[in-house]
């Protein structure tokens, strides 16, 4: 069906629109759910530009750029002078499944300030959560039982990040401002003031054993999936609790449930699933250690992505290095 699609996108031939001298042809491949709120604005930005919306490719000869969030698989491959793919998400992971992606085209993903704050909004309400005991508290307001537990300070709690790039960097450091024990773990060893950082297979040991709130911040990738199994959430102390708000795959989702049935993990915040929508009929919605959100931990706001991504299509057009080109030898 998705190939019937592409090759009758190929099949129309697009003219220039009358008055204008196009000096990019791009490619426009939108969310599904919102491409008229990103068509308006990017063509406001990029008024000289020809901007065609898929599945209206036109000759593919022509497109220089693409713009994408989910491109079908073969669809990339199909433009012979494509010179630049930019997302229009933060993470590459779903586009990096399609075997015929071409490897020499740059291929770049949006980083978003403002993303990044909202990140680090949602990190720091989780970790102050757990810290507090809310699910706790929660639990026993279900039960009418007026209980106090003992409350440790911020300095006392140890707080794990997976991944200290752009997002787990910036709620490290809301984190540390907090007053919380911050760890992180990256591939390389990265330098940020006030916490302690580990890598490697024996530094992910040494960070989970330390760790009380654990926070996954990583990119899915092969070395990253299923990285929160059996093994990984044994190492973590008795009582401590999860938050997952990068990838569904991170997560082998019948361990985390043996480790929260058995105690083990006290509480597990989830924003990103395998399937997504959630299936009604999965046991998360119902656990009474899980909580749920619908993968809202850093939504795209036009009003600042837009900018973002029409900077680097001027750097592309100025012949200038591209911002947040992706490794696909790392897979992020
Ligand atoms: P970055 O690429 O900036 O950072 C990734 C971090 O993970 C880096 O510190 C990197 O290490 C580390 N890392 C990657 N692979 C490994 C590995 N094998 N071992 C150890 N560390 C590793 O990504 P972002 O911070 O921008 O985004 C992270 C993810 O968040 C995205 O890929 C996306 O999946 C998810 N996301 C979720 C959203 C939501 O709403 N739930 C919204 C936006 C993003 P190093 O520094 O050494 O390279």
């Amino acid at each position: 069906m998705m190939s019937e699609i592409i090759d009758t996108a190929f099949q129309g031939n697009i003219q220039p629109q009358p008055g204008r001298t196009p000096s990019l042809r791009l490619l426009f491949i939108p969310p599904q759910w919102d491409s008229a709120q990103w068509l308006v604005p990017l063509r406001a930005a990029l008024p000289n530009d020809d901007i065609r919306i898929f599945p209206e490719v036109g000759d593919p000869v022509t497109i220089d750029c693409a713009l994408v969030a989910n491109p079908p698989h073969g669809l990339l491959a199909k433009l012979p002078r494509l010179r630049f793919i930019q997302t229009l998400s933060v993470g590459v992971d779903s586009l990096l499944t399609d075997p015929t992606l071409p490897n020499h085209i740059p291929l770049a993903r949006l980083v978003d300030p403002s993303l990044t704050s909202a990140m680090s909004e949602s990190v720091v309400a989780h970790v102050l959560s757990a810290h507090r005991q809310l699910h706790i508290y929660r639990l026993q307001q279900g039960v009418r039982k007026w209980q106090p537990i003992s409350q440790l300070h911020a300095h006392e709690r140890k707080v794990g990040i997976l991944g200290l790039g752009t997002l787990g960097s910036a709620a490290a450091n809301k984190l540390i401002a907090l007053g919380f024990d911050v760890a992180g773990w990256s591939r390389k060893l990265k330098h940020i003031d006030g916490t302690v950082r580990f890598t490697g297979r024996d530094g992910l040991e040494m960070l989970l054993k330390r760790t009380d709130i654990l926070v996954c911040l990583l990119p899915l990738t092969p070395a990253t999936c299923g990285i929160l199994n059996a093994r990984t959430l044994a190492l973590l102390p008795q009582g401590a609790t999860v938050i997952n708000l990068a990838r569904g795959e991170h997560v082998i989702d019948e361990d985390l449930l043996n480790a929260l049935d058995s105690g083990h993990i006290e509480h597990a915040i989830l924003d990103a699933f395998r399937i997504e929508p959630l299936p009604t009929e999965h046991a998360y919605w119902s656990h009474p250690r899980v909580s749920i959100t619908p993968h809202v931990a850093a939504t795209t706001d036009l009003r600042t992505a837009i900018p973002q991504v029409v900077q680097n299509i001027e750097r592309f057009r100025a012949g200038l290095p591209l911002a947040h080109v992706v490794d696909r030898e790392r897979g992020y």
